[in-house]
């Protein structure tokens, strides 16, 4: 993002941890932070263990050894009874079948959801889906607000997709905490590139979790949020100021993501170009939705025109 428009969103970039080592990082959760640091992994995956003795674990993270030992090391003297998944990007799934094989814990999801998964760049290609992980399914399938109790902890399932299809966020229920997955992350925006993110999806799910008086939300990648309900409303607001800009060019006659780009993002590296025309792209979709713009072509993709409808 530019720094104009990221100075409106209160980001927390510190965090504190050390690889391969689990870290209470609230009264019965621990984090471990695997180590697959890059561009939208932030440090790496955070896998979260919840409660003590008999626990659960949320997102194992990407199939890594070393990882899987620093899990297993951390787990000593207790038994893994359940492993939770927010959604199937691999950074979060592909530890699974190693995890499940080691502890016989079983597997809770969203019913994996398959059609029109990844990313969409051009209407006349195949969909980009190589980091969805289309393999996996879980022993149990989780819906929006279903209940999990545990020996001392319970989690509650919220279906919050925008990020991918079937996002789920878990709410403890004994902590004013809320796991976020990619939904939420206090060091970036989550990444909404259609088909597989979708703006309207992504703007509901926001507002689903805002005012429920969680006073920490632990993300899939970075540190915490300390401050729930203002980041969130921050990340409404910037959405909002996003479209309208959009729109108004479109009004004035721009018809490209090309043409929206510099005015969108001036003067920005040329490596997060990518990134800012599916970013485009995605409000651009909700626009259609909402019938203020229409497109050239079906589906969106970044080679489609775009005109006003009002
Ligand atoms: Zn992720």
């Amino acid at each position: 993002m530019t720094s104009q428009t990221a100075s409106k969103i209160p980001f927390h970039m510190e965090m504190i941890f050390t690889y391969g080592e689990p870290r209470e990082i609230w009264p019965g959760v621990r984090r471990i932070v695997a180590p697959n640091a890059g561009p939208l992994t932030s440090k790496g995956t955070n896998t979260y263990i919840v409660g003590s003795g008999r626990v659960a674990l949320i997102d194992p993270g990407p199939d890594n050894e070393q990882h899987l030992q620093a899990i297993l090391k951390a787990l000593k003297g207790e038994t893994l009874t359940h492993i939770f998944l927010t959604h199937t990007h691999k950074d979060h799934s592909s530890l699974i079948p190693d995890l499940k094989a080691k502890t016989g814990a079983t597997v809770y999801a969203h019913a994996a959801i398959t059609e029109n998964r990844g990313s969409r760049r051009k209407s006349d290609k195949p969909l980009d889906n190589g980091f969805v992980d289309l393999s996996f399914k879980p022993d149990e399938e989780l819906q929006d607000g279903d209940i999990i109790k545990g020996n001392n902890w319970a989690l509650k399932a919220i279906h919050t997709p925008g990020h991918a299809p079937d996002h789920l966020s878990f709410a403890h229920l004994n902590e004013p905490v809320l796991f976020t997955g990619d939904h939420i992350m206090a060091w970036n925006t989550s990444v909404i590139i259609p088909p597989e993110g979708r703006m309207s999806d992504y703007l509901a799910s926001l507002k689903k979790v805002l005012g429920q008086g969680f006073e920490r939300l632990l993300p899939g990648h970075g540190g915490q949020a300390r401050s729930p309900d203002r980041l969130i409303k921050a990340y409404l607001m910037h959405r909002k100021w996003r479209e309208t800009a959009i729109l108004d060019h479109i009004q004035a006659g721009k018809t490209s993501i090309d043409e929206l780009l510099p005015l969108m993002y001036p003067g920005v590296e040329a490596d997060f170009l990518p990134a800012a025309s599916l970013s485009i792209l995605a409000h651009a979709e909700h626009l259609m939705e909402q019938g203020l713009i229409s497109v050239s072509k079906q589906p969106v993709a970044l080679d489609v025109k775009f005109s006003s409808q009002v």
